[in-house]
């Protein structure tokens, strides 16, 4: 028999009547003949509530007890699907991911799944009962509770369909899929219907709130078909699978505006070997994750200029550390422009297709936007820019690369397919 794990995101369930519409939709895929275990999180925005009440009680939270609240979300969310589901007539049961055995490293807010035991999910499967788990959470070999990171509902469900060897994983939400842009900023974005691994891992990277990035990671490991549908209408969505060559075709799938970041400088560095592993050792020390990084030379030929992108939750810290060097070392100065945003256009295909950052690089400058730094991976190209110009950055590149148009899109102009060894990426 075949098996199914389906996913409802908060907002899918942020009211009785949408439980009751994830119960039916559950309800129907079983009566299809389906094993089904579906995986919740907690109700529209009730972990946000839950963090606001712990801050109003306590300025840094023990992240142990962190975790031992924000679990409770989900359990409200397991109890009521298993109440919505029996109040239709048919069987379910909720689990925690303690009575199921999803097992977690100790690392509370931020664990990762170790194991997960089937032994339970499979003699409630075999009763005919739909299986209910909450997401988010697990427990570690001591039976702590732990949390895996926001969003890591979705972790759960591909994790489970994994384990369980489901046929598929149904990840609903209150968009019907993944976009070639947000399209709240984008109107004429449009909804991709297949798309690699790689590529939705570079975008949920990027900044694309889709899906959680570990998700992808184990849905790539384990080679789980995942969909991510509407929890609202029938249709379609977006289908997540290994490269074919209908994902490779075109040079750019998607583009992704990060809005959160800023550009810390350092200005007027000895140009010395060592000057930068000692900033970026002491980064690492204060777990500040860089994002791109750009080094020049100044105008007086002999000093240079390190550039950074950082979340601007680090601007603080890193403000901090860079400041402190800067008085044991003697450098010019420090700046940090905490408006900063990055547009990343991505896509498998531009491994074999030349121009792309040409295209890129032109559609800015036809819209007059500044770029501060660049950084390119194989199929990634992103770009810094000021906050006020992303949403028209974006526009601009999503139509050059021709992601709005309806259909085959037509090759762009100043893009060429590389055939054969030779090819090259830009
Ligand atoms: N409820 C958790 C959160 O809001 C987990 C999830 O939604 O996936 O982050
Ligand atoms: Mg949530």
């Amino acid at each position: 028999m075949s098996l199914v794990v389906q996913k409802f995101g908060g907002s899918s369930l942020a009211t009785p009547e949408k439980i009751h519409r994830a119960a039916r939709r559950a309800i129907r895929s079983k009566l299809e003949g389906r094993r089904v275990v579906l995986v919740v999180s907690a109700m529209g925005d009730s972990t946000d509530e839950l963090l606001k009440l712990a801050s109003g009680v306590c300025s840094d939270p023990p992240k142990r007890e962190l975790d031992m609240l924000l679990t409770t979300g989900e359990q409200v969310s397991i109890a009521l699907m298993a109440m919505a589901i029996e109040s239709a007539g048919h069987e379910a049961i909720s689990l925690t991911a303690g009575q199921l055995g999803l097992v977690t490293d100790s690392a509370h807010t931020r664990a990762r799944i170790q194991r997960i035991s089937r032994e339970r999910i499979d003699r409630e499967l075999d009763q005919g009962r739909i299986v209910i788990v909450a997401g988010f959470q697990g427990t570690d070999a001591g039976g702590e509770i732990t949390t895996m990171g926001r969003g890591a509902s979705d972790t759960t469900a591909v994790a489970l369909a994994g384990a369980l060897g489901a046929d598929r994983c149904e990840v609903y939400k209150d968009v019907d899929g993944v976009y070639t842009a947000d399209p709240r900023l984008v109107p004429n974005a449009r909804r991709i219907p297949v798309l690699s691994y790689d590529a939705m891992l570079e975008m949920a990277g990027a900044g694309a709130g889709v899906l959680h990035p570990r998700a992808i990671d184990f849905a790539r490991k384990f080679n789980v078909a995942l969909e991510v549908r509407s929890s609202l209408w029938e249709g379609k969505g977006t289908m997540i699978t290994p490269e074919t060559a209908e994902t490779a075709a075109l040079p750019v799938r998607g583009v992704v505006l990060r809005e959160d970041l800023a550009l810390a400088a350092l200005a007027g560095v000895p140009n010395q070997p060592g000057v930068t592993a000692r900033v970026f050792a002491q980064l690492a020390d204060k777990q500040i994750l860089v994002d791109d990084i750009v080094q020049g030379v100044e105008a007086d030929g002999r000093t240079v200029r390190i550039s950074f992108s950082i979340s601007r939750t680090d601007a603080g810290a890193t403000r901090e550390v860079c400041e402190r060097l800067r008085q044991q070392c003697g450098w010019a100065g420090v700046e940090m422009d905490e408006s900063v945003s990055k547009i990343s256009a991505i896509g498998v295909g531009m491994r074999s297709h030349a121009g792309v950052a040409h295209v890129m690089f032109d559609a800015l400058a036809r819209a007059q936007i500044d770029v501060l730094g660049i950084s390119t991976s194989e199929i990634v190209i992103s770009c810094l820019v000021r906050r006020g110009d992303g949403p028209r950055a974006l526009r601009g590149v999503h139509d050059a690369f021709g992601l709005g148009e309806p259909g085959p899109q037509a090759p762009m102009s100043g893009v060429t397919s590389l055939q054969g060894p030779a090819a090259t990426k830009l």
